[in-house]
């Protein structure tokens, strides 16, 4: 049983080792979903192997390496947390820059709006004049 837990240990090592170094240099949200979703598995797999090597040890009095296995466990929990603050930092500012985005474009066509409501347009040549006009500034054409 040791070298069950000790192997799998080596190889979550391995991957969060990996996991972190990634998340340094991207901010590809679904990647970072999938990853959290591989650790979480691999969770799932040494609480799996702690419940085995308990059962061995209360049956048959096999020993295991306990803290090891329990550092693990923390450690791995960690790396979760850590990732799932990247993942939601990441959701917030893809967020946050798609509702200025959306918050330009409203506000641009606001003013937009507001100037054409100030401007009387000419029929006959459609040039904008302002309010007080009583002819076109382009045509002479009579603005009432
Ligand atoms: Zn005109």
């Amino acid at each position: 049983m040791k070298n069950i837990a000790s192997k799998l240990g080596d190889s979550l090592k391995s991957t969060y080792k990996e996991v972190s170094n990634q998340t340094q240099h991207t901010l590809d949200f679904t990647k970072d979903k999938a990853e959290i979703i591989a650790l979480k598995n691999d969770l799932k797999r040494l609480y799996l192997s702690l419940g085995i090597c308990y059962f061995d040890y209360k049956v048959e009095q096999i020993e295991f390496d306990e803290e090891n296995l329990f550092s693990q466990i923390d450690d791995l929990h960690q790396q979760i947390y850590e990732l799932e603050n990247i993942l939601e930092t990441t959701k917030k500012t893809q967020k946050d820059s798609f509702s200025e985005f959306k918050h330009e474009v409203k506000s641009t066509w606001q003013e937009e709006s507001n100037v054409a409501n100030n401007l009387k347009f000419c029929a006959n040549c459609n040039m904008g004049n302002p309010l007080e006009n009583t002819i076109c500034s382009n045509c002479e054409t009579s603005l009432d």
